[in-house]
């Protein structure tokens, strides 16, 4: 992937900012697993390095040791059971056992990588992942969700310097995982709404370059809606070269915008209120994809009223907190000290919500074809399909908002007047 190409083309970039990445190199192909202590040392990748992995990935990598050992790495290996959620706690522990190596290597996706990711920049050691599945976007990004006391929140990270998958890995990951990742890719819709409406209401910085790095990517991944679940080692590596570009957007724009809005959040307010149950969610791509589902169907439908009155929200803390519970009550109260919506008045959102509906109109699919696309992947579909029941899948849609300081169309229903709430415009 010439990741050069991308930057060469950014340059000057009208929006103002100088787009910048660590990102040296992105080798995705067939038999890369043998080429990685090259690749390492070619980008000036450190010697001594600590090895992080769970059992399903380094089966997955399998070799992978022997052939940091023969290319001449001082490894040290921290092996999980099966990490399926990144804590502050392992990241400590990760920053602790990086003392004596020089750089980190993640061999997986997901939480592995977000707790290296975090660690190498409080340790600032070099990172670099070996991929083993195209089941997420964050591959290349500088941030990661870390969960600290059953909260979940996104945390400033280091943007690895060197990205490796070896497409037979990828096309052998198991379809769960492909699908979690073409989940996490169609969430990009709304993502790209929320960026502008918030740009349109608040202010918030925006490029329409970088959204096109995350557009490109969108596209490509939904060309190939239908060979998501095949072993088709083509496919997984143009998924996961999408995966990379919509990572790399959020670096591009030092923002989580081109790759994440409210579905975002939704699914992570699922995710905290099972953990407070002690119950593990299924993958964050899965996720995603249902609560991008949800959001499309409210966002149309919020598009296609007619005469919306804009009032000042009169918002009802006791029933926010109450929906949050007590364990997330002060997070919430900090997020919304002052709330993102206080200098975004009705009379803002008024004369821009003509052009909120263009907005929903041309970037985002209808319903139904969003429904159909993720049905030809075999994706979730279903708060059931997801193990959250209705109570829950609800409470996720209508109160989510609030557990970040970030502006989104989701946030703004509030001030529209009608009489339904967002969890009844997604209906029965
Ligand atoms: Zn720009
Ligand atoms: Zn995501």
């Amino acid at each position: 992937m010439d990741i050069q190409k991308l930057m060469d083309s950014l340059k000057g970039c009208p929006c103002g900012r100088k787009h910048e990445t660590n990102i040296k190199a992105v080798e995705i192909g067939s038999g890369m697993l043998e080429k990685t202590a090259d690749i390492l040392r070619e980008n000036g990748f450190p010697q001594k390095i600590l090895v992080v992995a769970d059992q399903n990935t380094l089966k997955a990598a399998d070799g992978i040791l022997d052939v940091l050992q023969q290319g001449g790495f001082q490894w040290e290996l921290k092996l999980y059971e099966d990490l399926r959620e990144a804590n502050i706690v392992e990241v400590r522990a990760l920053q602790e056992l990086s003392k004596s190596v020089e750089g980190i290597l993640s061999v997986g996706t997901g939480s592995l990588n977000d707790i290296c990711r975090m660690a190498a920049l409080h340790a600032d050691k070099q990172f670099a992942i070996f991929a083993t599945a195209p089941s997420m976007d964050g591959f290349a990004s500088d941030t990661s969700p870390i969960i600290e006391n059953k909260f979940k929140s996104t945390r400033p990270a280091r943007q690895p310097g060197i990205i490796i998958a070896d497409t037979r890995i990828l096309a052998a990951a198991p379809n769960e995982l492909k699908v979690a990742g073409f989940g996490d890719m169609i969430a990009k819709y709304v993502g790209i709404v929320d960026w502008k409406v918030s740009h349109l209401v608040t202010g918030e910085y925006y490029c329409e370059n970088v959204a096109n790095v995350t557009r490109t990517a969108l596209k490509r991944i939904v060309s190939m809606a239908d060979r998501v679940t095949q072993k088709d080692e083509e496919t997984a590596g143009a998924i996961m070269e999408a995966l990379v570009l919509t990572g790399l957007a959020m670096k591009l724009a030092d923002s989580i915008r081109p790759a994440s809005g409210t579905e975002h959040i939704i699914s992570h307010f699922w995710e905290i209120k099972k953990l407070e149950q002690g119950l593990l969610s299924d993958f964050h791509g899965k996720k995603v994809g249902v609560a991008t589902l949800c959001t499309t169907k409210i966002y149309k439908e919020l598009a296609a009223k007619k005469n919306i009155v804009f009032v000042p929200e009169k918002l009802d803390w006791d029933e926010i907190y109450r929906a949050y519970g007590p364990n997330f009550t002060e997070d919430v109260k900090k997020l919304n000290s002052p709330t993102v919506t206080t200098e975004t008045t009705p009379e803002i959102v008024e004369k821009h919500w003509e052009e909120i509906c263009r907005i929903v109109e041309e970037e985002l699919p209808s319903y139904e074809e969003m429904l159909a696309l993720m049905k030809r992947t075999g994706a979730a579909t279903t708060f059931a399909d997801i193990s959250v029941d209705e109570e829950l899948g609800r409470l996720g849609v209508r109160f989510h908002p609030y557990m970040r300081h970030r502006m989104t169309l989701m946030r703004l229903i509030p001030m529209m007047r009608f009489e339904r709430t967002a969890d009844e415009l997604l209906g029965e």
